[in-house]
């Protein structure tokens, strides 16, 4: 060994020490989302867009004030049942919806699609544009979509009836097997984990696929 070597493997022997307390500098834990907004006039999305910001930078609208459950994929879990395409819903309900799913389809219950975690601003007042202000439940993880082409979304439905005005998804017809009714298993087993039914909302829209806390 000559001598600069012998100087180098003293100088890094001195340095691991040292390197080995040194704390590594805080990173900041990132949250990354996909989002849009609705225009009312022009009725589709808008200002699609990719957001990257500091999970501690996130303001009060990012996260459900309810759950704490937040907009940020870092907060999904992605849930994968036999048949059905892969979808993610917020971490604090994933493990009670991937069971309750289980037990469904082993009782034969059909089920073709569920679309949980889906982030978009489609709620609250819109602004100058016409583009909606607030974030929408299934931007947290916190709502469910099943079978959403035997379940429609309606408007002009204090009750159900032919004057029901069917805006996404498919008609409802109560005695098909894969439609979701209020006394049916989905509905029931969705309320035992705290899920409410949009299609015994209250009000003008009736949204059969729908499942959150509030219904809505
Ligand atoms: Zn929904």
């Amino acid at each position: 060994m000559d001598a600069v070597k012998i100087i180098i493997s003293a100088g890094l022997l001195l340095l691991f020490p040292l390197l080995a307390l040194t704390p590594l500098p805080a990173v900041a834990q990132l949250c990354t989302y996909s989002t849009y907004q609705w225009n009312v006039h022009e009725q589709r999305a808008v200002n699609i867009r990719r957001v990257s910001l500091p999970y501690t930078d996130l303001s009060a609208g990012e996260k459900d004030p309810a759950t704490g459950c937040s907009v940020c994929e870092q907060d999904q879990v992605e849930i994968s049942l036999p048949g059905v395409a892969p979808f993610s819903v917020c971490k604090l309900i994933a493990q009670d919806v991937q069971q309750t799913f289980t037990r469904l389809q082993q009782s034969s219950v059909p089920i073709y699609s569920i679309v949980g975690y889906r982030v978009g601003m489609t709620r609250g007042d819109p602004d100058a544009h016409g583009n909606r202000t607030r974030f929408s439940n299934h931007s947290f993880g916190i709502a469910l979509d099943v079978n959403a082409e035997f379940n429609g979304l309606y408007d002009n439905c204090l009750e159900f009836g032919p004057q029901c005005r069917l805006l996404r998804g498919g008609r409802w017809n109560p005695t098909q097997p894969a439609a979701l009714r209020a006394d049916g298993p989905v509905v029931r087993a969705m309320r035992t984990i705290g899920l409410q039914w949009g299609g015994a909302i209250l009000g003008r829209q009736k949204d059969f696929m729908h499942f959150s806390i509030s219904g809505y």
